[in-house]
């Protein structure tokens, strides 16, 4: 069983020809709402893949908050771990226009998941055969997560995004880190077979359409990408992340799960939207073959 601490929002998207300038209002011609949050993205990768899959995370008491819970039942992730706090949910507001977008995160309630809340799901950890944590959520109630796990002796895969909230010293009681390339140079500053060498087996390092890597102890080894046409890259940081995590605990041996990760997170840019590519344990054993 995975449980999955983190964050989880609603996207707002809205498309316009122009993005307006300072004090200016213009026409959009797209609006939509996703539920997003890399907390609950790689919750519903692992799900849709056959893994009983638990969410712990806050939502706020307004309509997002409902839609975010309802969403991850659709996908079978368990959400006795959700809170409702007073005030507004998680949100990205995302403007599309001139091929480009312009972000604004607003964590909401994500920022109010806090260690008294992780002794409340205690039992959830000591259930799991793996604990996922991303840094969405409060780095405190991060920190406070990992010595938890690693009292109860639950191996946990943390995904180092975004990377200023990541400590080195909580490097010891992480079973496996998935940065990206920048996110590996923010992390060790130092180059990347000089960082993957100092934690063999633990640090996966994903390339883009390249795939991943990481050091067995002897070798380095590169787990090439799949090709293919990607029309929409968002989520697929999560889907690798989820479908990694679902190898593992599968019984999978790094290479193969990282080989699995990587050919769900290739079916994923293939749709629009961070959950709406995300495959099941079907479509991913086709492209493996
Ligand atoms: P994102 O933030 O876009 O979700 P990321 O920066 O966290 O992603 P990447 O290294 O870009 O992580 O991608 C994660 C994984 O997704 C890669 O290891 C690879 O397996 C897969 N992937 C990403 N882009 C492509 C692509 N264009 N074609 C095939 N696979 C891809």
């Amino acid at each position: 069983m995975i449980t999955v601490i983190g964050s989880a929002n609603m996207d707002l998207v809205v498309g316009a020809e122009n993005f307006p300038n300072q004090g200016e209002t213009v026409l959009g011609n797209v609006f939509d709402t996703v539920p997003g949050g890399k907390g609950a993205n790689q919750a519903i990768a692992a799900a849709r893949l056959g893994s009983e899959t638990h969410m712990v995370a806050c939502v706020g008491n307004d309509l997002f908050g409902t839609s975010i819970v309802n969403n991850l039942q659709q996908n079978t992730v368990g959400v006795t771990g959700v809170a409702t706090v007073d005030g507004a949910s998680g949100i990205a507001n995302i403007l599309l226009s001139e091929g480009d977008n312009r972000i604004i995160v607003v964590p909401g309630a994500n920022s109010l998941l806090m260690p008294a809340h992780i002794d409340e799901i205690e039992d959830l950890i000591k259930r799991s055969d793996l604990v996922m944590l991303q840094l969405e959520i409060p780095i405190p109630t991060v920190v406070y997560t990992l010595a938890k796990c690693q009292a109860i002796g639950v191996p946990v895969m943390l995904n180092p995004a975004p990377a200023r909230g990541f400590e080195l010293d909580m490097m010891p009681s992480i079973t496996y880190l998935t940065p990206n390339e920048t996110e590996c140079e923010q992390i060790f500053g130092m180059d990347m077979v000089s960082a993957l060498e100092k934690y063999p087996n633990r640090l996966i390092i994903t390339l883009g359409n390249d795939g991943a890597r990481f050091f067995d102890g002897e070798k380095h080894v590169i787990v090439e990408g799949f090709k293919t046409h990607a029309v929409d890259t968002t989520g697929a940081g999560d889907t690798f992340n989820g479908a990694l995590a679902h190898g593992i605990v599968a019984g999978m041996e790094l290479e193969r799960a990282v080989r699995f990760a990587n050919a769900a997170a290739s079916l994923s840019v293939e749709k629009f939207g961070a959950q709406g590519g995300m495959p099941s344990f079907e479509e991913v054993a086709a492209r493996l073959e």
